[in-house]
């Protein structure tokens, strides 16, 4: 009868505790509207940046601390926010490419959400149990001109051994001064990549950095990759199918690698493509639905748990998409070449013309591209214009492209 007893409770514990994981997650998703911060554009600036983190040491007084780093090489203020008192710390690093905004948003949204909900049993439990160290938008002079690389024409994340650069300088310093058990190095990538073999877009690439040629597993890299396999399942939750793995080649210059090193297990995770969603505010909201569901598992010890194989089974990274695919067109040539039937690959850029941001075709591919998949596929069998007007690498008006295709 005892034993029956204990049973039952031990049964109704474990069901309750699986049971409230899945609805922290999928609440944090279905309220994401009434929580997230108020930034309506990826190309936001250092100067607004720095308003929303000012917002935010105001409105979690008592809560969070905001602490100026250093500056970035023109002079730009590299600040740490640090919340919570617990024993686990996890850093967050982002945007050290500064044409990669998606985690920086996305940390604003969980800050945001953390202020309206920090008497919330599972706010306070993550408060308690983890400190939150969140360096945001590492390169802020890149992020201004919306370039990869700093104001040096460095890639920073080619800087993690020399050091040559202030923003890489701070960066270590956080490793140093803390030594946090786990690191999310948060980046975006291309949106054209698929996940393996298959026609499904990598909404998400997740990556625990080797630190060796070898890719050796210690203890540091196995628990990297019980949070990656735990991410996985965060995320498979929305975007089941489209998760990849990033390229795992051991690069001595990175940062991802080097914390793996220098004993911070750490994930990378790269926001990828996303159908009709240039500026990646889907990928954003889930990012930060990803960090706090997270946080609440690393709050429970829960994490270490999850099954290294759902994150060794991803597929890999694989670049097979194209925005567009015009399919067997016909080509005229002058009178000295013969027409020819071609696919035409076109990705979408995303420009910045007299201070508005306009996306803009320009074919990247030309022959036969049936072995690659696309958001839009036109037919164009049976269809014959002019080779003038779809050159390799040029810029093309679709408008006037789909007219001329719909003869
Ligand atoms: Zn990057």
């Amino acid at each position: 009868m005892v034993k029956g007893v204990s049973l039952f409770f031990i049964l109704t514990f474990i069901t309750m505790t699986s049971v409230s994981q899945v609805p922290f997650s999928r609440q944090l998703f279905d309220t994401y509207d009434t929580y997230a911060a108020p930034i309506t554009s990826n190309r936001f600036t250092h100067a607004e940046l720095t308003q929303h983190i000012d917002g935010f040491a105001t409105s979690l007084n008592g809560i969070l601390t905001v602490e100026e780093l250093g500056r970035s090489a023109e002079g730009r203020g590299l600040r740490l926010l640090k919340l919570g008192t617990g024993p686990t710390k996890v850093f967050f690093w982002s945007q050290m490419h500064g044409d990669e905004p998606t985690a920086t948003m996305a940390l604003m949204d969980m800050l945001s959400y953390i202020r309206d909900h920090r008497d919330s049993p599972e706010i306070r439990r993550i408060l308690s149990e983890t400190t939150l160290l969140i360096l945001p938008m590492v390169n802020p002079d890149g992020a201004e001109r919306f370039q990869r690389r700093t104001v040096y024409g460095i890639d920073m994340n080619r800087d993690a051994a020399r050091l040559q650069t202030p923003e890489a300088k701070i960066l270590k310093s956080v490793r140093d001064r803390y030594d946090p058990e786990i690191g999310l190095n948060l980046h975006d990538m291309d949106p054209r990549f698929t996940v393996g073999k298959t026609d499904k877009v990598a909404g998400i690439a997740l990556l625990t950095p080797a630190f060796d040629y070898a890719k050796t597993d210690n203890a540091v890299r196995l628990r990297a990759k019980h949070v990656a396999a735990e991410l996985v399942g965060i995320f498979s939750a929305y975007i089941d199918g489209h998760i990849s793995k990033y390229d795992d080649a051991y690069e001595p210059r990175a940062f991802g690698d080097n914390m793996q090193g220098w004993g911070t297990s750490t994930v990378l995770i790269e926001s990828g493509g996303w159908k009709g969603d240039p500026q990646k505010f889907f990928l954003r909201k889930l990012n930060c639905v990803a960090f706090l569901t997270l946080l609440q598992s690393i709050a429970a010890r829960a994490y270490d748990k999850a099954d290294i194989a759902a994150y060794d089974a991803l597929g890999d990274n694989t670049r097979a998409l194209y925005d567009i695919i015009v399919e067997k067109v016909t080509l005229r040539y002058d009178k000295t070449i013969a027409p020819v039937t071609v696919d035409l690959g076109i990705h979408m850029d995303e420009v910045k013309k007299d201070g508005t941001i306009r996306r803009q075709a320009r074919i990247t591919e030309l022959g036969d591209l049936s072995t690659f998949h696309c958001f839009e596929r036109i037919n164009a069998e049976g269809v014959t214009i002019d080779a003038s007007a779809v050159k390799l690498e040029s810029v093309v008006n679709m408008d006037h492209l789909r007219t001329l295709l719909s003869k």
